[in-house]
């Protein structure tokens, strides 16, 4: 579960997150909305713990900056950061080690046939396009089996097959009982899928639904979008 409170950052005169609470239940999909400004990576940047700001960020009851938080959550960022001089295998080996994950051979292997890397396991970081940066990211994220995970702009490089993986993967973490955080514009891409939606703009979640209510008031989530960031 992740919990949000009062979630406060200002890049000098910039306030880009603004006094932001939520959270996410065990086994829910969230989707973080919000047109290009809006706060959506800051506010994903500050519950991975890159950044400093105010307020309090809990994943599974601990403070998203300790250990034991750190060992539960994955996170994918909206720009790959391989390593350039890393195979696709080691980048793997490398986050099972840091992570103490134990002999998880075959779920690399099994991570590495889902993105169709199985054959690009030897190649290095700075060999990879763009789109297998993204995942070799995701599989890194993926492999630690994390309790929260967030996503910024997952879809964004990726080709139509990592696309209908990616969305596969999300259902099963949601099966496995994990906090799943998507942000991203392509609406389309989370149609389905989704159990709550964050609506973000200039800094502050400006609207907050769940699927069932967005049924009952017979809206598509991409109608309430720009009714709440243009209307
Ligand atoms: P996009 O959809 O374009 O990725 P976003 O919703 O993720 O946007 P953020 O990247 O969080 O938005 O940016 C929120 C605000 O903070 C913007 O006004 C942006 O210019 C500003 N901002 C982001 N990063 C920095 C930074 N490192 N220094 C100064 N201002 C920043």
């Amino acid at each position: 579960m992740l919990t949000v409170k009062n979630l406060y950052k200002q890049y000098d005169k910039i306030i880009a997150a603004n006094n932001i609470s939520f959270d996410v239940q065990d086994g829910e999909i969230a989707v973080l909305l919000g047109p290009n400004g809006a706060g959506k990576s800051t506010t994903i940047k500050c519950i991975a713990g890159l950044l400093r700001y105010e307020g309090s960020i809990d994943i599974c009851g601990k403070q998203n900056k300790s250990i034991e938080a750190k060992r539960l959550f994955g996170y994918v960022p909206e720009t790959p950061a391989l390593y350039e001089m890393l195979t696709v295998y080691e980048h793997l080996e490398f986050i099972a080690q840091a992570y103490n994950l134990g002999e998880c051979r075959q779920r690399m292997e099994n991570l590495l046939e889902r993105f169709e890397l199985a054959d690009k396991k030897d190649k290095l970081g700075k060999e990879l396009s763009k789109g297998m940066q993204q995942k070799v990211s995701i599989c890194c994220a993926l492999l630690i089996e994390p309790k929260v995970i967030l996503f910024d702009e997952p879809m964004v490089g990726l080709d139509p097959r990592a696309i209908k993986e990616l969305k596969g993967i999300f259902l099963e973490l949601k099966e496995k009982g994990c906090s799943v955080i998507i942000s991203t514009h392509i609406i389309d891409s989370v149609e389905g899928i989704w159990d709550k939606t964050l609506i973000m703009k200039n800094g502050a979640v400006v609207m907050s639904r769940t699927r069932e209510d967005l049924e009952k008031s017979a809206e598509s989530l991409e109608q309430l979008f720009f009714q709440v960031t243009e209307g």
